[in-house]
C-alpha cells in the first residue's frame, strides 16, 4: 500500500517527542511532519523545523483554503494544524510521514486515511508521573502545566480507540515496543 501515514499520540508530556526523535533518527524511512501552529515558539525551537509558527491571521486564512488535513485549537487560543502540503512534501521524498499530534486530531487523520494510517497513544504511567515529567521539563508555568494536566486526564479516556497503546514507563521498553510497531506497519 502507498502513501501511509504514522501517527503518534499522547497527553502532553508523556513522552511522544522524545519517542519520536529517537525513531527518527534510526529509520530513514520516516520523516518528521512539521505542523504548523499559532503558539510562540519556545527557546530552542526553529521556524520550519519544530514547527511551522503562524499568525491567527495565517492559520485562519489557511483553514479557509483547506489547506489543512487536520486542525483544532490544542489549548486555549492556540492552534495547531497538519498541512496537505506536508504530507504531500513527505510522500514525494518516498517517506511515511510521521505525525506528532493531539488526540482529537490524531482521530480526524485516523478517520480519513483508515488502514492507512496506524495511530499509537503513549500513554503516561500515572498523571502523577506525567506532572513530575512536565514540571522537570521546565517549560510550563504553574497555570500552562495545570491546564496540560487537566487536558491529559480528558486525554486518556480516549485511548481505547488507537490501534495500539504503549505504556512510557521505562523508556527504552516503549521505544523499543513503537518501534517494532512501525516496523510491522511498514512492512
Ligand atoms: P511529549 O512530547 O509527550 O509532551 P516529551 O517527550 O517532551 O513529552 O517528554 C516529557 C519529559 O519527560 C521530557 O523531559 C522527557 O525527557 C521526559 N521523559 C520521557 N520519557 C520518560 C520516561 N520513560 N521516564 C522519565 N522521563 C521521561
Ligand atoms: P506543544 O505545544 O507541546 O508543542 O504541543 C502541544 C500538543 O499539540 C501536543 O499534544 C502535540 O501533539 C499537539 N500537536 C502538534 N502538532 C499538531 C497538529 O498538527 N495537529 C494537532 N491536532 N495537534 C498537534
Amino acid at each position: 500500500m502507498a502513501n501511509k501515514i504514522i501517527i503518534i499520540t499522547a497527553p502532553s508530556g508523556a513522552g511522544k517527542t522524545t519517542i519520536v526523535k529517537q525513531l527518527l533518527s534510526e529509520m530513514p524511512q520516516l520523516e518528521f511532519s512539521i505542523s504548523a501552529t499559532t503558539r510562540t515558539a519556545r527557546e530552542n525551537e526553529v521556524d520550519g523545523k519544530d514547527y511551522y509558527f503562524l499568525t491567527q491571521e495565517d492559520f485562519h486564512e489557511k483553514i479557509e483554503a483547506h489547506e489543512f488535513a487536520e486542525y483544532e485549537m490544542v489549548y486555549a487560543g492556540k492552534y495547531y494544524g497538519t498541512l496537505k502540503s506536508e504530507l504531500e512534501r513527505i510522500w514525494q521524498h518516498g517517506r511515511t510521514p510521521m505525525v506528532d499530534i493531539d488526540v482529537k486530531g490524531a482521530l480526524s487523520i485516523k478517520e480519513h486515511y483508515q488502514d492507512a494510517a496506524l495511530t499509537i497513544f503513549i500513554q503516561p504511567p500515572t498523571l502523577d508521573a506525567l506532572r513530575v515529567r512536565l514540571s522537570e521539563r521546565g517549560t510550563e508555568t504553574q497555570a500552562s502545566l495545570e491546564e496540560r494536566l487537566g487536558k491529559a486526564r480528558y486525554e486518556l479516556s480516549f485511548s481505547h480507540q488507537f490501534d495500539e497503546i504503549v505504556i512510557n514507563d521505562q523508556l527504552a521498553i516503549a521505544h523499543a515496543e513503537v518501534k517494532a510497531l512501525v516496523e510491522g506497519f511498514l512492512k
